[in-house]
Parts: structure tokens; C-alpha cells; sequence
């Protein structure tokens, strides 16, 4: 244990949004803070010390903050979210989780807001708390356990399912606002440091099944014209309940939502974050900004799913920029890689927002995702008492647009998982 002093000639300050040199960081390797933030004239001056660790030459950030994760998903294109939930055990499911935050935190990542445990119960909160006690590797887990919809919104069922579905059950099923209270405790006695529920949802999804079931393929022979179209999943009264349960526990709340109706509802709730929203206008948008409601786009898995219409989702972000709504970077990782959590930031940055917002959207935006100082630790810029989450890139983004992909060093809570490229401390 002691105190190294980290010295870099490049560092991204999310707080002012810019780019600055020779700053050398102080952390305290048994607190994981971060203890002194020393702005030099020039470069350092004498030899480093033994412990100390030379950055210069790199470009240094606080750790990504991935505010839309699924630990427990691996990629669609190796098996359907259906496939993995029905033939994969629960033992499989756990080990993998493992290796995803492996590779999460050698991205850069060091947290992920971990947005539904897709079948595995409350899970997430075991391997949260594996990673907090130093079993695993692993980014800092803020997680939802189990999400909340309305009876049978969120459940993939087989034809061969008499009287219900014969899945592990994905969601807690709650409706009207006395359940929906009983749900939101139990989640919280659970574990979950966020609540998500689903605003809306493909609510008859084996209504049309095809062959291979999948929630946007139709494969019967006169399908109709939207085979599963997104509907909305509660009613304003029960928006209002799951958030005012949740801030009673100080928890914040996320809601996915894809249309207009449900996002204007979750927001008006008051949602802390609304995730997906790939259908919004101006009215919905002025509303976000109004309420202080967080925008998680997840451009990525929607790049994964419908690639011949990212552009205009792309616009659709770029026109929520403008006009000031708040944003959070991540792309619902899980359904694609863990370890190419970036994409986010990349189409954000193709969508035209400036490297800089991005850059403060992937990091002190994610802190916000995860409900600012009510999460318990402060991280995602350099101040005395933040997490010395600090990781370094071998290229600048403002330069080159797969900079974000090359994460040479990375060090959490004051701990070193990557140098030089190489993982370290992992055996
Ligand atoms: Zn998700």
C-alpha cells in the first residue's frame, strides 16, 4: 500500500469540458482516492519516485462510466437474449458475467449501470458485491436486479407454455399502485442501487412467432403490417408511484422507454434517466431538459439491430445536444461485446456532438446516470476525494477516431488492471 503520484502532460478534465497539460495526480492506494490534484508549470521536475507512474506522452481521462450495461447478456449475434435465457445455466451465465467484467475494465470501464439482470434474478447484486470484495476484476456495478413491468409486458414465452410462460421470468410483474410500491421495496430489500421499469415494451411478443423467435422478424404468412408493435406499460398514476417509492429509498430511477408517450410520462414521473428513446421530438426533448431528465441513447445496439436507419437516430441525438438535453453513454452493452462498450461514444461523436461532450457525457455524466452523490462515491473527473479511477489512451480522440479503443493503462480505486497494454494483477 502507499501512494503513488501519477504525472501525464495530456489530461481530459470532464468538469471544464477541455483538454489540459502537466497535471500530476495523488492517490491513496488504501482509501482508492484520489488525494491531490497538482497543476505543474511545466514538465516534472527531478527524478520520479519508485511508486510513481509516468503517463506522459498518453492521454489521460477518469475511467468510462458505461451507463447502459447487461452483464449477464452476451453478444445477439452468438445467441438471441431468448436463447441465452432458456439454454444457457445459471451456472454458465455467472461465469460469463465474470469474463464480461474482465474485458469491461480493460476497456476503460471502470463502471457499468447495470440496467436489468435479464433472467437472473437479483444475481447482479452478488457479482457487484464479488467485484467491491476484491474476488474478480471488474468495473464497479451499479445494478437493477430484476426490472419492472406490467403483468406479462416483459416475458419471452415458448407456444409451449400452457396457461403462462415456461422462461425464468425477466421482470417483476407489478400493476396499479399498490403492487407496483410492494415491487419497488422488494427490489430495493434486493439489493438494486437503481430501479428500471419498462415505460414501454413489444408487449404481445410471441403473439406472431417465427421460426427462430425474434421480436422484429415476422415469419407467419400474412404477418401484419408492425407484427409487435411497442406499446405503453403503465399508466401515469403508476410512472408517479415506482419513482416517488424509489426516492423514499433515494434511488434513482431509469425507464426505458421508445415511444413518445412513455418517455413524456417517465419523465413527467420523474425519472432520473430515460433509456433508448429512438422516436422523440422537440416537445419530448424541451421536456427532458425541463425536468433534468438524462438521455441514454443507446445508439449502439440500435446500430446492431437496424443499421440502415442509425443515421437518423444519429440526427435525432444530435438534435437532443443542441437543444441541452443531459446525456449518458452506453449502448446496452451485452447485446453486443463487452469491450466494445466505445461504440457509444464513437456514434455519438459521428452524430456531431463535439469529442469534449462526449468525452463528459462518458464520464461525469455516467456519475450522474448512476444519481450523483446519492450512489455513494464520487468518480468520473480528478478532485481530492473522487475515485482514482484514471485510464490512458495511446492516441488523442480528437485526432483519431479508434483512440477510444486504445486503452494502454487503467487503474481503479486506486488499483492498476492494465500497463502498458497488458492486464495486470488478474491471476
Ligand atoms: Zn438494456
Amino acid at each position: 500500500m502507499g501512494s503513488p503520484t501519477i504525472h501525464t502532460d495530456l489530461l481530459f478534465d470532464p468538469v471544464q469540458k477541455k483538454f489540459i497539460k502537466n497535471v500530476s495526480i495523488k492517490v491513496d492506494e488504501p482509501s482508492g482516492l484520489i488525494t491531490n490534484v497538482i497543476h505543474r508549470d511545466g514538465d516534472v521536475e527531478g527524478e520520479l519516485g519508485d511508486s510513481d507512474i509516468d503517463l506522459r506522452g498518453k492521454v489521460v481521462l477518469p475511467g468510462f462510466v458505461d451507463a447502459h450495461s447487461h452483464i449477464f447478456l452476451h453478444s445477439y449475434d452468438e445467441a438471441s437474449a431468448v436463447v441465452q435465457k432458456r439454454d444457457e445455466s445459471f451456472v454458465e451465465r455467472v461465469i460469463r458475467s465474470v469474463n464480461h467484467c474482465r474485458i469491461g475494465l480493460l476497456a476503460g470501464y471502470t463502471t457499468y449501470r447495470d440496467l436489468g439482470s435479464e433472467s437472473m434474478q437479483d444475481a447482479d447484486c452478488n457479482v457487484r458485491d464479488a467485484i467491491n470484495r476484491g474476488l474478480i476484476p471488474g468495473p464497479r456495478l451499479y445494478v437493477a436486479t430484476k426490472v419492472i413491468a406490467s403483468t406479462g409486458g416483459f416475458e419471452s414465452r415458448t407456444e409451449n407454455s400452457i396457461g403462462g410462460h415456461c422462461m425464468p421470468a425477466g421482470a417483476e410483474a407489478a400493476d396499479g399502485p399498490d403492487e407496483l410500491r410492494k415491487a419497488v421495496r422488494r427490489r430495493i430489500a434486493a439489493g438494486a442501487d437503481i430501479i428500471k421499469f419498462f415505460g414501454d415494451y413489444r408487449r404481445r411478443i410471441m403473439r406472431f412467432p417465427p421460426k427462430q423467435q425474434h421480436p422484429y422478424i415476422g415469419s407467419v404468412k400474412f404477418p401484419p403490417a408492425v407484427p409487435n408493435e411497442t406499446h405503453v406499460m403503465f399508466t401515469q398514476e403508476e410512472m408517479n408511484t415506482i419513482v416517488e417509492e424509489a426516492e423514499l429509498a433515494d434511488c434513482p430511477v431509469a425507464a426505458h422507454c421508445i415511444t413518445k408517450a412513455a418517455a413524456k410520462a417517465a419523465a413527467i414521473a420523474g425519472a432520473l434517466t430515460i433509456e433508448h428513446a429512438f422516436n422523440m421530438d422537440d416537445e419530448t426533448l424541451l421536456l427532458f431538459k425541463e425536468r433534468g431528465t438524462i438521455l441514454v441513447p443507446t445508439l449502439a445496439v440500435f446500430e446492431h439491430i437496424h443499421k440502415s436507419k442509425v443515421q437518423e437516430v444519429l440526427v435525432l441525438v444530435k438534435r437532443a445536444w443542441d437543444l441541452g438535453v443531459r446525456l449518458a453513454c452506453g449502448g446496452d452493452t451485452g447485446t453486443y461485446p463487452h469491450g466494445d462498450n466505445a461504440r457509444e461514444m464513437e456514434l455519438m461523436i459521428e452524430a456531431g456532438i463535439p469529442v469534449e461532450d462526449v468525452l463528459a457525457a462518458g464520464t461525469v455524466g455516467g456519475w450522474d446516470a448512476c444519481g450523483g452523490d446519492r450512489c455513494g462515491r464520487r468518480f468520473g473527473w480528478f478532485e481530492e476525494g473522487t475515485a482514482a479511477d484514471i485510464i490512458a489512451l495511446d492516441a488523442d480522440p480528437r485526432e483519431d477516431k479508434d483512440a477510444l479503443r486504445k486503452v494502454s493503462f487503467v487503474m481503479k480505486d486506486a488499483q492498476v488492471w492494465k500497463r502498458e497494454g497488458q492486464a495486470v494483477g488478474m491471476v
